[in-house]
């Protein structure tokens, strides 16, 4: 508890500790005036020299602050008139650190430092400071500063001011009355230090003056602020339940990526020898995910995604991301979302939303209008901007909004995201990977169209993604019985542990626990992954050796002259393919990508090749599969169809050409019944043919 400290000892106090510290910053900032209007105090120095005092600012910072701002004044300065520079404290103690949801009524008018993730900003706004009223009886004017977020009118014509003491009408008077510019924000807790599945509580915080507009959606920060209660109205009536809100003392952005992540001496030796073992990447392996069997390629590429490439910058000023985005197709039940489950677990930093979000901003960020900015426009950023230097887990991505997926384009590839509107012009950064899941549109995934109808996603947005894999369900007795053992397995091993624990003296012994958990048990344990994974990415940045660019170069120009034609493979695959080189070398912190990082980014892009590329006719792969869904026999077959069509209504008196001749005809090319009449169908779908009569058929074009 402070002692009670009268105004004139508090003025004091204050005014040596400006003297003995601050003289030179304070004339260095009035000098500085209006560009700078505020004297930042480190809140370890008022400490150091005065405990009473730094405890006094912790209890009672109105008074504190109040006092502070006269003895500030006190303190000569070169400039005149003497600029009236603002108070603000940063650096709090560990201990005034609230975790939100904790903000309870004991911190009423008390500081704390809050961190999170801030959501929505508003537009900046003008906020009376210190009214002048016109009193509309005898047209005297009066002032009347204010304190509180809701308008305090007088109730009589004050005579100390020269008025005339009727309780009259009173108009604000805005040229004569001082204003402060203002702004809301929403504030979140950032989703590392929640618990699995909490909701993130959000809490909201007025800025003022020079903090206006220092602060956009997405930025992680410490905000050192004084709590204050709002009083709520239901329409006339005031309720004695109050909102509690924050007055913005100082923002302290956050200084190191992943600043959230800390690592001891103990954890870094823990961390370099384990970036010896030459059994890395299983190691990785078997601890990501060992509930779900198989999936080794997509595991591997998962990992490489959480290591992430290295983000790059020119000289010209451009730049090309180090952030690898992968999409998983497939069927249900083939584990998509417990894979990005996984992902987001291991991640240092992450960000798990569905495609369908809730909020107004989407997946990316958007100006609307609501409730917290009471009509004001407000800035509200979405899981990619949460999600920035970190990794966006995005579940039923074939569920976004079309508005998002116009957005997605720049925020994959540019990786930010701009806002334009209605006053509010920002752009914000969403330097993130994207992880996305989609479940086809008819539940199962067909090989014979493309990814691109099948969820419902522009091919030139399906073409950001760096690794797109297609997981089908398809039985097979081999593949279903080590699955089928696999989960059974897992089970057991849960049920003899969940029994265990009720049952201690039951019939299952900790070693038959111990036995069947021995396979799914995680090689290394998750949040050590987390402080691996923030320690190579602050720390290492490989550079591709000769001969890693190299077997690069030829494998690339290998894929793209083993196709025919319309090549979907291009340069932006390229850039995916470094990336994932890159990514191999940092999982081992070395600094330079080899020719074995190289090998591991080829057997990854090769499986998702394969996986989606595959013509299921020939057996064989081919690239288009992925933007139209058609392999070239395919397409060849559609295209001799269309010219057999066309031929045939040249022919026919009634410019049709009717079904019997046009399937003899394609025997006659070579192509069964079955198939020509599976080409027709397609075409049918395509809408390039349509059948005006039964059995007749017509080009569209
Ligand atoms: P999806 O999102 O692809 O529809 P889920 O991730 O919800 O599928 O998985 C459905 C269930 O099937 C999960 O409980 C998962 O553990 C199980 N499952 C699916 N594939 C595997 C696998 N290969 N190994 C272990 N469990 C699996
Ligand atoms: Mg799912």
């Amino acid at each position: 508890m402070a002692i009670a400290l009268s105004q004139e000892e508090l003025v004091a106090q204050w005014e040596n500790f400006f003297r003995d510290y601050y003289k030179d910053r304070i004339e260095e900032a009035a000098l500085d005036w209006p560009d700078t209007r505020s004297l930042v105090v480190d809140y370890k120095d008022i400490d150091l020299r005065d405990i009473t005092l730094a405890e006094y600012v912790l209890e009672h910072p109105t008074a504190a602050f109040y006092t502070a701002e006269i003895a500030l004044r006190m303190i000569d300065v070169p400039v005149e008139p003497k600029p009236r520079l603002k108070f603000r404290i940063q650096g709090l103690p560990e201990t005034a650190t609230v975790d939100i949801r904790d903000l309870r009524s004991a911190h009423l008018n008390k500081m704390v430092a809050v961190k999170g993730l801030v959501k929505k900003v508003t537009e900046v706004r003008p906020k009376l400071e210190d009214a002048a009223f016109r009193c509309t009886l005898c047209g005297c004017i009066f002032r009347m500063p204010q304190e509180d977020y809701i308008l305090e009118e007088p109730e009589v014509c004050p005579e100390d001011q020269a008025g005339c003491g009727r309780s009259g009408r009173f108009k604000v008077v805005s040229e004569s009355s001082g204003f402060v510019d203002h702004q809301k924000l929403e504030i979140q807790e950032s989703p590392e230090g929640l618990r699995g599945g909490d909701q993130p509580q959000r809490f909201t915080i007025h800025v003022e003056d020079d903090l206006v507009g220092t602060i956009t959606p997405g930025d992680r920060c410490t905000i050192n602020i004084v709590m204050r209660t709002q009083g709520r109205r239901q329409g006339m009536l005031k309720l004695t339940e109050f909102a509690k809100v924050g007055e913005a003392v100082s923002v302290e952005q956050e200084h190191q990526d992943y600043d959230e992540v800390v690592i001891t001496p103990e954890d870094e030796d823990e961390i370099l020898a384990l970036s010896q073992d030459p059994l890395i990447y299983d190691k990785m392996r078997g601890s990501f995910a060992p509930t779900i069997w198989g999936m080794k390629e997509v595991k591997d590429a998962l990992i490489l995604a959480l290591f992430g490439g290295v983000g790059k910058e020119y000289p010209d000023g451009s730049r090309s991301r180090g952030d690898t985005h992968v999409l998983m197709v497939g069927d249900p039940g083939v584990a998509k979302s417990q894979l990005l489950r996984y992902v987001s677990k291991l991640a240092p930093r992450s960000i798990y939303t569905s495609g369908k979000s809730a909020s107004a901003a989407g997946l990316t960020a958007a100006a609307v209008r609501d409730e917290f900015g009471e009509g004001q426009w407000t800035l509200e950023a979405g899981a990619l901007v949460l999600a920035d230097l970190g990794i966006a887990c995005i579940d039923e991505l074939d569920k976004m909004s079309k508005q998002d997926q116009s957005s997605m384009h720049q925020a994959m590839e540019q990786q930010e995201i701009s806002v334009a509107k209605a006053g509010i012009q920002a752009t914000l950064k969403s330097r993130c990977s994207v992880i996305g899941a989609a479940n086809p549109k008819l539940g199962r995934f067909d090989p014979y169209q493309s990814i691109s109808d099948q969820i419902d996603m522009p091919p030139a947005l399906l073409s950001r993604f760096d690794l797109i894999f297609s997981l089908k369900d398809e039985p097979s007795r081999e593949f279903d019985t080590k699955l089928a053992s696999h989960i059974l397995r897992t089970h057991r091993a849960g049920e003899v542990h969940t029994h265990r624990k009720h049952r201690p003296d039951g019939k299952y012994t900790i070693e038959d626990e111990n036995a069947l958990f021995d396979k799914i048990v995680p090689t290394l344990d998750a949040g050590f992954l987390r402080k691996y994974v923030a320690y190579a990415k602050r720390n290492i940045f490989p550079v591709l050796d000769e001969d890693a660019a190299k077997l690069i170069e030829e494998f690339y120009v290998d894929l793209r002259n083993s196709q025919k034609e319309g090549i979907a493979f291009t340069a932006r695959q390229l850039e995916g393919f470094v990336r994932l080189a890159e990514a191999s070398a940092r999982v081992r912190l070395s600094e330079i990508a080899t020719l074995d990082d190289a090998k591991r980014a080829i057997t990854i892009v090769d499986h998702y090749l394969r996986s989606v590329g595959m013509d299921p006719e020939s057996g064989t792969f081919d690239i288009d599969m992925i933007a139209t869904g058609t392999s070239h026999s395919q397409r060849d077959r559609m295209q001799a169809i269309i010219n057999i069509i066309k031929d045939l209504c040249n022919e026919n008196e009634r410019g049709t050409a009717p079904r019997d001749e046009l399937l003899e005809r394609a025997e006659m090319h070579n192509i069964s019944k079955e198939k020509a009449k599976a080409a027709v169908d397609q075409l049918k779908a395509k809408g390039q043919v349509y059948e005006p009569r039964s059995g007749q058929y017509r080009l569209t074009t």
